[in-house]
């Protein structure tokens, strides 16, 4: 073979330092590249053997990385089918460099292509944003076939002549840029093998090891599998995390590739949303965890791996929600987490019981996101009252159907979200005998009570102290205040002086109920909550939208009532209404150094 100069015929010239100045933050996926085409290489002649075209010995197939600290060089050599220096033309001059323009064509914008460059390989030529110049050494397995060397710097220009490499395969040597020289680091080639080569299908061998597990358990048949492997997996791939709460095994042929484990993890009540903990690989070679708009959103809370050679990760964010794949992989991954649960909960509810404040999270967030899951999860979706039993939504709406029905015929589901601060309200329901739901997680359950108020069916949810009993669920039978009219007056002017708010209830309500009863409407609450949320304080002055209702059957209130004089009337009002205030959680600072104070007068 003569000796070629030659020059690549590409309509963008000097693409390279472009690309370079795109990919700055992600120059190390170089080396996911350069393997994943070694392991293409080896897997082709492993494929050609099978159907008969290639007849030749295959022997080793260990892919082998190498530093030379003095000569400045990166190589990785594998024993796969190798190239002519014809091929050589076809795949690396053309192949390899027009993948690179098309790249440049499609991200003309850099903060698009910077995005993107996690989820595209460049192939070949991202070798150019780590090496001064690159040179190949290749041997096809094709019989009889010379060896070729080629040589260039990333432009357009390259040299080709014939070599003397005897063994087949390619051999491929980075000649590091001054600016680079982090990747002669075994530590850090060590690292980046770890994160993207860690479960590729051949041997990977660097200084002396084998670095990878070629057949990791996702690509094994379920079968085959004890849940310690599970276990071990998880472990292997989480370390710092608990046991997970249990596993689905994902594989699926038609009509689409895809494997994968997805691990269900133990979360904590102060659980904060973890998220991109999930991996994704392209035929075993790791693309991302950013898993985003492969995975439903509400299961990117999940643990594992997904898998899958259909997923089209070299293209655009907007392009990828649109994929007619992704959207079944979506569809079928959010079918299976509802089957596997469906399950669990079928066979063993007393554990599925158990493990609902973790799963519960998931479902929850499920249900407010996917109304197709909020549909096939509210078979299994349980409510847990603040006894700590739980009950699917149909055996919830049978046990408070004939004590929570209010006048206009809907059911009140009453619930707490901190039991310590709303006890007072809670021993109240309580005497009713109403029952109340818990929703004390920090996350998800503010919204998911709203979901559940939109999606279920004449059914108001309130907050245990939300309103006084009687009307908590209005049931209309509010009895007549047997104060007269003076008395009623005189009652609302004491208490608007105390309390300083301009409309004051007074009501009938239980004599062993508290004298005077403060609540928040659902409705405010709800809004403030929404505000805080949003970041926004406008709502921050709670007290103003409080609610003052003085109980008329309360012994205390008659006597304020006849109380003749003025001064210890109005301490004793400020006392009850103190008091109400206390149980609210709300009385602090100078306001409860004053009530303590006068609680001492009143006791001596
Ligand atoms: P892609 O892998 O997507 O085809 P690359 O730019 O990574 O794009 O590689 C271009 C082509 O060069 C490959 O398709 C393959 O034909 C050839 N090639 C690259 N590396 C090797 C190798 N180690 N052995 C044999 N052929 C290779
Ligand atoms: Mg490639």
């Amino acid at each position: 073979m003569a000796h070629e100069k030659g020059s690549i015929s590409i309509h963008t010239e000097n693409i390279f330092p472009i690309i370079k100045k795109f990919l700055y933050s992600d120059h190390e996926i170089f080396l996911r590249e350069l393997v994943a085409n070694a392991m293409d290489a080896t897997s082709k002649l492993q494929a050609l053997a099978s159907k008969g075209e290639f007849n030749g010995e295959i022997g080793e197939t260990k892919i082998k990385i190498s530093i030379d600290k003095e000569a400045k060089t990166l190589t990785i050599s594998d024993r796969g089918l190798g190239m002519t220096a014809e091929e050589v033309k076809k795949y690396i001059n053309q192949v390899a460099f027009s993948g690179a323009t098309e790249f440049l064509d499609k991200y003309k914008d850099v903060k698009e292509a910077q995005q993107m460059i996690g989820h595209f390989g460049l192939g070949f030529y991202s070798s150019f944003m780590v090496s001064d110049h690159v040179t190949i050494y290749t041997k096809s397995h094709k019989e009889g076939s010379e060896a070729a060397k080629w040589t260039c710097d990333g432009t357009t220009e390259f040299e080709l002549t014939a070599h003397d490499k005897a063994d087949r395969g390619t051999e491929i040597v980075l000649h590091l840029a001054a600016d680079s020289e982090e990747f002669l680091e075994n530590h850090r080639i060590s690292e980046i093998l770890n994160k993207y080569c860690r479960f590729l299908p051949f041997e990977i061998e660097f200084e002396g090891k084998v670095i990878n597990q070629t057949r990791p358990i996702w690509t094994k048949s379920p079968n085959e599998l004890k849940d310690e492997d599970y276990v071990k997996f998880y472990k292997e791939m989480y370390p710092t995390a608990e046991d997970p709460l249990f596993w689905i095994h994902l594989n699926v042929d038609y009509p689409f590739n895809l494997t994968g484990i997805l691990y269900f993890p133990k979360v904590k009540q102060d659980f904060v949303f973890q998220k991109n903990r999930i991996q994704l690989y392209s035929r075993q070679v790791f693309i991302t965890d950013e898993v985003k708009d492969v995975v439903p959103e509400f299961l990117t809370l999940l643990h594992g791996v997904i898998d899958s050679p259909d997923i089209p990760l070299n293209v655009s964010r907007s392009y990828l929600q649109a994929d007619g794949n992704v959207k079944k992989i979506n569809a079928h991954i959010t079918k299976k987490v509802a089957d596997k649960l469906n399950e669990l909960f079928n066979n063993d509810r007393k554990v599925y019981e158990e493990k609902w404040d973790s799963i519960g999270l998931f479902v929850k967030y499920g249900m407010m996101t996917d109304d197709k899951f909020y549909d096939r999860a509210s078979n299994f979706a349980l409510l847990k009252n603040i006894k700590n039993e739980y009950y699917t939504f149909a055996e919830y709406r049978e046990k408070v159907a004939i004590n929570q029905t209010d006048k206009s015929n809907r059911l009140v589901y009453i619930y707490a979200t901190d039991l310590e601060k709303q006890d007072a309200y809670i021993e109240s329901a309580k005497k009713r005998s109403y029952d109340v739901l818990r929703f004390d997680g920090v996350m998800v359950d503010n919204h998911f009570i709203t979901t559940l108020e939109r999606k279920l069916e004449n059914t108001l949810m309130r907050r245990v102290d939300a309103d006084t009993v009687d009307n908590i669920v209005d049931k209309g039978e509010t009895q007549e205040v047997m104060l007269s009219e003076d008395e009623q007056n005189s009652l609302k002017d004491l208490f608007k002086k105390v309390s300083g708010k301009e409309t004051i209830k007074v009501q009938s309500l239980p004599p062993d109920e508290m004298p005077v009863i403060i609540s928040l409407p659902e409705f405010m609450r709800r809004m403030k909550e929404m505000a805080v949320v949003q970041g926004m304080d406008y709502m921050k002055d709670l007290p103003a939208f409080l609610e003052v209702s003085v109980n008329a059957n309360h012994s205390l209130i008659l006597r304020l009532l006849k109380e003749q004089d003025e001064q210890r009337k109005e301490q004793l009002a400020l006392q009850v209404y103190d008091l109400a205030l206390l149980s609210q959680n709300m009385l602090g600072g100078a306001a409860l150094t004053k009530f303590i104070n006068r609680s001492v007068q009143f006791v001596a």
